[in-house]
């Protein structure tokens, strides 16, 4: 891709941003299919700032990471039901200066577990921040039984409440059976790799392990699982997918969600 006068900006904004791979998936999709937009990483404590750069400068489509998905909201002109239900917003698409909020992690999920038919399958939800409330927000949609585990217990009663379930204590982790596990924490992302938010004597053959974390691959809870028989589901199909759906809403064009997500990964694990 050869930038011209007509080449669009676009933006991740989060602080820090250094970890951030938006940029490097997003730049790599829109070569492969010629669309003329670069993404770069704009750093900033102040949100309020930031807002300001994106509606003005403008930029076309952001990505918004921590820890401002629920602190943009203010600023924006219209959210879509989807984000105003989890009460998160991880992108925005500038048109003609109108701030319009999207969740595209709910689209990342889906993707991750489009091989699981989470419909009265019984699922343990590990966490209860915003990646956990996406996932409830899902499951809650698809029909599955939530079992909601979080370190701080008043959070999964709020998406108990919000979203349906039943919450537990690690005390009953033997009592349930949950056919798919869901890590929605932050536990065992990178520095802390040698972390895992899950003991493996409860993980076993035929089970389904999903870990959001993208990080650092595989995560120890994704290497437990395998070495239990079970299946292994990585964070990075979350956000392959949730970025593909990014760019959907930008271009208004559907992806090839499957063929692009094979590359991407590769991209991704380099
Ligand atoms: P968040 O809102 O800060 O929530 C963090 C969750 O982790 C909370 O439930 C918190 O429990 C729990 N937690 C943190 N440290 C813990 C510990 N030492 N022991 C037990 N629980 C602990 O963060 P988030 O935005 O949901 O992000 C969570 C993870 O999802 C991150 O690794 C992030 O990178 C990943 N993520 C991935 C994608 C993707 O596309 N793959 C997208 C979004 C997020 P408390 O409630 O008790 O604090």
């Amino acid at each position: 891709m050869i930038f011209n006068g007509h080449t669009k900006l676009n933006t991740v904004i989060g602080y820090p941003l250094s970890h951030s791979k938006s940029p490097l998936l997003h730049n790599f999709i829109y070569r492969r299919l010629n669309i003329n937009a670069v993404m770069l990483a704009l750093e900033n404590p102040k949100i309020g700032l930031l807002a300001r750069i994106i509606k003005n400068f403008p930029s076309g489509l952001t990505c918004v990471t921590m820890p401002f998905k629920q602190a943009i909201m203010p600023f924006l002109d219209s959210i879509d039901e989807r984000a105003k239900a989890i009460g998160a917003v991880n992108t925005v698409i500038n048109k003609k200066g109108k701030l319009f909020g999207f969740n595209t992690d709910i689209d990342g999920i889906a993707f991750a577990l489009r091989k699981v038919k989470p419909k009265n399958k019984t699922v343990l939800l590990l966490g209860a921040g915003g990646a956990a409330r996406a996932a409830a927000y899902f499951l809650g949609k698809s029909g599955a039984k939530i079992l909601y585990l979080n370190r701080t217990q008043s959070k999964a009663l709020r998406l108990k409440k919000e979203f349906g379930g039943v919450v537990i204590n690690p005390a009953d982790l033997s009592r349930h059976q949950a056919s798919v596990i869901i890590n929605a924490t932050s536990v065992g992302m990178n520095p802390k790799i040698f972390k895992t938010p899950f003991d493996k004597k409860y993980l076993k053959k035929g089970q389904v392990v999903f870990d959001v974390i993208y990080s650092s691959q595989p995560t120890r809870l994704l290497k437990e699982a395998k070495q239990a028989g079970a299946t292994a589901i990585s964070g990075m199909d979350m956000f392959i997918g949730q970025a593909l759906r990014q760019i959907e809403l930008y271009t208004g064009k559907k992806m090839d969600v499957i063929k692009l997500s094979k590359t991407a990964r590769k991209i991704l694990s380099r």
